[in-house]
């Protein structure tokens, strides 16, 4: 079987998981930098001390 869409992958920045496109994200996959609505929301409560 050959049904690949070749969806675009991006990699979340804070959870570190790639993900694929949604069609949600039609209009603004290039704006789209997280895999989801929880992860969007810990960048700016990531923990400093790993410094
Ligand atoms: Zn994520």
């Amino acid at each position: 079987m050959k049904s690949k869409q070749e969806l675009p992958v991006k990699t979340c920045p804070v959870c570190g998981r790639p993900f694929t496109w949604r069609r949600k994200w039609k209009h603004c996959w290039h704006h789209v930098r997280y895999c989801s609505e929880r992860c969007r929301r810990q960048r700016r409560t990531k923990p400093a001390e790993a410094q």
